[in-house]
């Protein structure tokens, strides 16, 4: 008999895991992007959100323009990795992210930081997020809703990047 044909990787699933992703805006109402794709992160298949920090005012970092706001969830999802990455991908570009070269303004930018206890190391995904340990915005709300996931020398070494939880 011959085997079911295998699902396509945009489809594939496979045992819940918690995942981390960034969130992070610096165009237009960033709160209200970072709250609507908090929305949209609640409602991607096969996934629910865990948990989700406050939204945090920060100066850019690597980047440019105006302060961003950033954020941080937990989803529970079945989505591998890569389909995760690409629905992340498809919620920015409905967010009308335009790449005009790196670390430009952004309406949206969704990053997978973390994907269970996975490590990864392919040409369009690299889990966890290299550069989150640099990051008082990642590791800040990061902490907020995963303290056992920040040591307490990171957020300690990061005391020099402005961070500010919005009220
Ligand atoms: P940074 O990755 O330093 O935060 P950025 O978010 O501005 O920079 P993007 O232009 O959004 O970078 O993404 C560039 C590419 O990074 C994407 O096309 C994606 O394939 C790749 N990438 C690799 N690992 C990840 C990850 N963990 N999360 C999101 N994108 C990733
Ligand atoms: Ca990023
Ligand atoms: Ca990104």
């Amino acid at each position: 008999m011959a085997a079911p044909a295998p699902a396509s990787p945009a489809a594939a699933t496979r045992g819940p895991v918690t995942a981390y992703v960034a969130l992070g805006a610096n165009l237009g109402d960033a709160v209200a992007a970072v709250s609507a794709a908090l929305q949209r992160l609640a409602a991607l298949p096969q996934s629910s959100l865990a948990a989700h920090s406050s939204l945090y005012r920060t100066a850019p970092v690597q980047a440019t323009g105006p302060d961003f706001v950033n954020a941080v969830a937990a989803l529970r999802t079945s989505l591998t990795a890569p389909a995760l990455l690409a629905e992340l991908q498809r919620l920015e570009d409905e967010a009308g992210r335009d790449r005009p070269y790196r670390n430009a303004p952004r309406t949206l930018d969704l990053d997978l930081l973390l994907y269970g206890d996975a490590r990864i190391a392919s040409p369009r995904l690299v889990v966890p997020h290299p550069r989150m340990h640099e990051r008082a915005f990642v590791l800040v709300p990061l902490a907020e809703i995963a303290p056992q996931l920040v040591a307490p020398a990171a957020l300690a070494a990061m005391t020099s990047q402005v961070i500010a939880r919005i009220p």
